[in-house]
């Protein structure tokens, strides 16, 4: 391999990832195939960062620059229960240029970032991995997020892995990719919810997905707080927290009440339309019944709301 090229391409990684993160903090990690194809630049040159291949090499990149994956149900992300990303080759020829190329990204341990399609035309983005096994007979490889990179936002859960053996480096690798699937169906749980909605409250019909939050009906702090549609709702952020204070129930026929003293409360318009114009009304549904929420999570919660009135 040319060492030029391979500088270069080194530098353009590093960009990128500083890009991507400046990126994450505005959209929570989810990006458009069309700014994936068309805002990222290095030296005032556009870098394209995924393509028709699933193994993407912008043009002269002699090692990928990502590889995505297709998903064909909302959690079939290709990251594994052990946190093991397991990649399939293109095709079933080890040798095709694509595999090559995940080959060199294997022996150089140059680190790469894997999209994930959430949505049509919607990627999660997870960077940077490792490929550290190379599987020519299964025609596959395995990757891993980086420890050293996440090792800031982890550190206290890492201090308890241990030394630095071949062994405690791949399990602090396997730990912090569960860390990270758990947050990337925390994001790809907002996306749905909101898709579901039709990116409206269902409470207030507010438009704004940037006031929108995708609620939990039984929080994800419990064993049955899934992060799926059916315990979700697309929520106003007032009125996700009027809900999560339990100023605000939602009974399992999909009614809403409010809290008896809220009613009694004299304000502005806040209060007025916002919160006690409410009472007695029903949810905005999804179109979808298969996205409605599930009745048994509704009554749970509501049980819990009709202990504070
Ligand atoms: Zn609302």
């Amino acid at each position: 391999m040319n060492s030029t090229q391979t500088t270069y391409e080194n530098e353009v990684r590093m960009s990128l990832f500083l890009w991507l993160k400046e990126k994450e903090s505005k959209n929570g990690g989810i990006f458009t195939r069309n700014e994936l194809a068309n805002d990222f630049y290095f030296n005032n040159k556009k870098i394209t960062l995924l393509g028709a291949s699933g193994i993407w090499f912008p043009q002269g990149f002699q090692i990928p620059i990502s590889i995505t994956t297709t998903t064909k149900g909302p959690y079939d992300d290709g990251l594994g229960e052990n946190g093991i990303l397991s990649y399939r080759y293109r095709g079933t020829d080890p040798n095709h240029r694509d595999n090559i190329g995940l080959r060199n990204a294997c022996l150089t341990r140059t680190p790469l970032v894997y999209f994930i399609s959430v949505l049509p035309s919607r990627y999660q983005a997870v960077w940077p991995i490792f490929i550290y096994n190379d599987d020519p007979i299964n025609l596959r490889v395995e990757a891993a997020i980086d420890p050293a990179y996440k090792q800031q936002q982890y550190l206290p859960a890492l201090a308890q892995i241990g030394n630095d053996s071949d062994e405690s480096q791949l399990s602090m690798r396997r730990y912090i990719t569960t860390v990270t699937r758990q947050r990337l169906h925390q994001s790809s749980f907002r996306e749905y919810v909101l898709d579901a909605y039709d990116k409206s409250c269902t409470i207030c019909r507010l438009q704004h997905p940037e006031l929108l939050d995708a609620a939990h009906i039984i929080p994800d702090s419990h064993e049955l707080g899934l992060p799926v549609v059916p315990n979700g709702l697309s929520l106003c952020k007032i009125h996700h927290s009027a809900y999560d204070q339990n100023i605000i129930g939602i009974s399992p026929d999909y009614r809403l009440s409010v809290r008896e003293d809220i009613l009694e409360e004299v304000d502005g318009p806040m209060l007025e339309y916002g919160l006690k114009a409410i009472e007695g009304q029903l949810l905005n549904l999804p179109k979808r019944k298969s996205n409605y929420p599930n009745k048994d999570n509704l009554a749970f919660r509501f049980d819990e709301f009709k202990k504070v009135i």
